[in-house]
């Protein structure tokens, strides 16, 4: 076994394989950009070298400084992770040049799958079933047009070096054909250097199902199952599962044979996985299930985690051993698989903008309980820590949430509960977006394939499952929990004050996008009462219970609220939504005028006056100072006039609504 591995990547990929190393007793060496200084992986990993600048170009694509750092180390191989330079046969060859073993397949292996059409053409020769369609060298567009017709429509046009679900166009007819195609090599040329496409049939409603293989230096190869990643969005992984739902040991066989024998085409050493797109007449009928190879990614996968969540092994444990020259650790017989496991991929993005990618930092970060790479019901693999940024340099993916049950549905009652648990603030993600995709009829049911979210997106987009009341009650009881914690002058928290004063209610303005409200909050001898619109006036108690409130008011519903300002994020087990409580006093200006009084927003104490009897005020200039809940907040004149009375002196108390000066309109 090693002593020391270089890890050249960086998040959740190389954090992951720093714990499996860590395990195994062997040293790592972390890679980082000028982005990643102090990002989690360096802090994974024994040592650190600085290769460069935040773009991947100057930093984690800059092999020789990779290999040169590996070298002044002294590690003995290059762990390359998923993206980067795992699937660059360039890079694996300048490795062995070195004396540096590349943790992964042989070069010659992802040169051959490396492009979509020469790989096909290699499985074609295997025996390894094929979509229909047309994979030549020939790239005469009248030829391609004339094999798309041949083949007949709907064709996918696919850029031979393509990947990450770029480059590829689907196609109608015949008449649509060349100008998919042109636009399709347009962007091959500019994001793969290559222009070559392949045609092949689109099928329908596709599954994606692939299998896990893995081959060692004595030439023995095994498969670990089959994951489904039909759930995707914009040809990407969004949710992957182990095992496929309806998979039958039969066809778990042929398609295990199928991924085997394409490895052994290419003599594959290492982790692969052999991704098939399957066809089904139904979604009960498995026995119809047609199953053609797509393409293999010679490298880790994202989604492995599910592999080892239903085997009970490491994958990343395998690559060390076969990589030092040691045989698989399991003959095909001795793997079994139990249960039933899912990934959900967390990403900063905006689900209800096209899913784009979002920047910023993680201000929250609360991730369920039982987290780490270790086994068990509920996995969390990140590269991040709370305080970190997601920057526009890397991928989105902020993290991976793996669950494992005995059934499916534990594992979905288990992951939607883990993803009630993880509260992130601070940037859009799609937490919420991947519960309801968890809960809607075709997940639920396991009715998969490629099209699952354009056909429950009425559900799945603009959702609000917490509701306005709820949301409301819960904002509403977090402020009441602080101010009472805090024990402050403000007469809210004291009973006797509040009483002497006569203060016996409250106001407060709150907005849910652009939907602003009123809420009336009373106290009385029964305790808080508080009515949210036109809502009925209802108790509303609270007790604290872990990181949030027990909030019972229309209904009994934990919370947790955090705050930005006066935006309350509200994290409950049916959801999360985002709600503002206006402060009054820093909308003095806008609210402080009622029927041409000038009234106090809220309950509180003056402080001192900014003005006198006879002065000419501007609108906006400061005219009192208030106090309320421990903070001093000015009242500004909403329009021009002179101050004609002052009704208060300083330290007076004032109820909600008490008029404070007259002012001349
Ligand atoms: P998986 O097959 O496990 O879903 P993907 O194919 O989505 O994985 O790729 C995994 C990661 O590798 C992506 O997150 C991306 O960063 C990187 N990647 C894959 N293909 C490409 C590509 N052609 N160009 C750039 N990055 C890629
Ligand atoms: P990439 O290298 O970008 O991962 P793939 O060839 O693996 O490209 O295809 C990505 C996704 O596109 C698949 O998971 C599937 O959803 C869809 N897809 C690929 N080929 C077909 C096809 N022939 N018919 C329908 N959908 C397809
Ligand atoms: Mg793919």
């Amino acid at each position: 076994m090693f002593k020391k591995i270089l890890i050249a990547n960086r998040g959740e990929i190389a954090c992951r394989v720093a714990a499996t190393a860590l395990r195994m007793g062997v040293k790592t060496v972390a890679v980082y950009s000028d982005a990643d200084a102090d990002a989690k992986h360096v802090q994974a990993c024994d040592e650190a070298v600085h290769v460069g600048g935040s773009a991947p170009k100057d930093s984690y694509l800059q092999w020789q400084r990779i290999i040169d750092a590996a070298k002044a180390t002294g590690a003995e191989a290059i762990h390359p992770g998923y993206g980067f330079l795992s699937e660059n046969e360039a890079f694996a060859n300048a490795c062995a040049q070195a004396g540096l073993v590349f943790i992964g397949p042989p070069a010659s292996a992802i040169l051959a799958m490396g492009l979509k059409a020469e790989s096909k053409q290699l499985m074609e020769k295997a025996g390894v079933p094929l979509v229909p369609g047309y994979h030549g060298s020939n790239q005469d567009p009248a030829l391609l047009q004339a094999e798309a017709d041949r083949i007949g429509y709907p064709v996918l046009i696919k850029a031979s070096a393509g990947g990450g679900g770029k480059g590829m166009r689907a196609v109608e007819k015949s008449a649509d054909f060349m100008a998919a195609l042109e636009s399709c090599k347009r962007e091959a040329i500019n994001s793969f250097g290559s222009d070559a496409v392949l045609i092949e049939k689109y099928v329908q409603r596709p599954r994606h199902i692939e299998i896990q293989v893995f081959g060692d230096t004595q030439g023995n190869c095994v498969y670990l199952f089959e994951r489904d990643c039909s759930v995707q969005r914009r040809h990407q992984k969004v949710l992957e599962e182990a095992p496929a739902p309806g998979m039958t040991p039969e066809l778990r066989q042929q398609m295990g044979l199928a991924a085997v024998a394409a490895a052994k085409a290419v003599h594959y050493v290492g982790a692969g996985t052999v991704e098939f797109i399957v066809e089904q007449a139904a979604y009960d009928q498995p026995e119809s299930m047609r199953f053609y190879f797509m393409e293999m990614n010679t490298r880790l996968q994202v989604e492995h985690p599910v592999t080892e969540a239903i085997t009970g092994l490491d994958l990343v444990e395998w690559q060390l051993r076969v990589a030092s020259g040691e045989p698989l650790p399991l003959a095909q017989e001795d793997i079994r698989m139990h249960g039933h496991a899912i990934e959900a991929r967390i990403c900063a993005e905006n689900p209800d903008n096209n899913f784009l990618p979002a920047t910023g930092t993680l201000q929250i970060y609360r991730k369920p309980q039982a987290v780490s790479f270790e086994r068990g019901v509920v996995r969390f693999d990140d590269g991040v820590r709370e305080g970190d940024t997601i920057s526009p340099f890397y991928d989105s993916m902020v993290a991976k949430l793996i669950v494992h049950g005995d059934t499916r549905e534990q594992a979905l009652a288990r992951l939607d509960a883990a993803l009630a648990q993880t509260h992130i603030v601070g940037l859009n993600t799609n937490v919420q977006f991947l519960r309801h995709v968890v809960r809607s009829d075709s997940f639920a049911q396991a009715r998969l394939d490629t099209a699952l979210i354009q056909r429950e997106e009425a559900i799945l987009f603009y959702q609000d499952p917490v509701g306005l009341q709820a949301a409301a009650a819960a904002v509403v009881a977090d402020t009441l929990q602080v101010e009472q914690s805090l024990g402050g002058a403000d007469p809210f928290s004291h009973r006797d004050g509040f009483q002497s004063h006569g203060v016996t209610q409250r106001r407060l303005t709150l907005m849910q996008g652009e939907q602003s409200l009123t809420a009336l909050l009373v106290y009385g001898r029964a305790g808080w009462c508080l009515q949210v619109g036109d809502g009925e006036l209802l108790p509303l108690q609270f007790s604290v219970h872990g990181d949030g409130l027990w909030v019972h008011h229309a209904e009994r519903l934990h919370s947790t609220v955090y705050w930005q300002g006066e935006v309350a994020h509200v994290f409950t087990p049916r959801g999360a939504t985002r709600i503002s409580l206006l402060d009054p006093l820093a909308h003095a200006g806008e609210v402080a005028e009622e029927g041409g009084r000038l009234t106090a927003p809220m309950p509180g104490k003056v402080v001192s006056f900014a003005v006198k009897v006879g002065d000419k005020v501007k609108a906006g200039q400061p005219l009192a100072v208030m106090e309320a809940m421990k903070m001093e907040h000015t009242l500004a004149a909403p329009h021009d006039g002179e101050v004609l009375e002052l009704l208060y002196a300083p330290g007076d108390q004032l109820a909600e609504g008490a008029e404070l000066l007259k002012l001349s309109s």
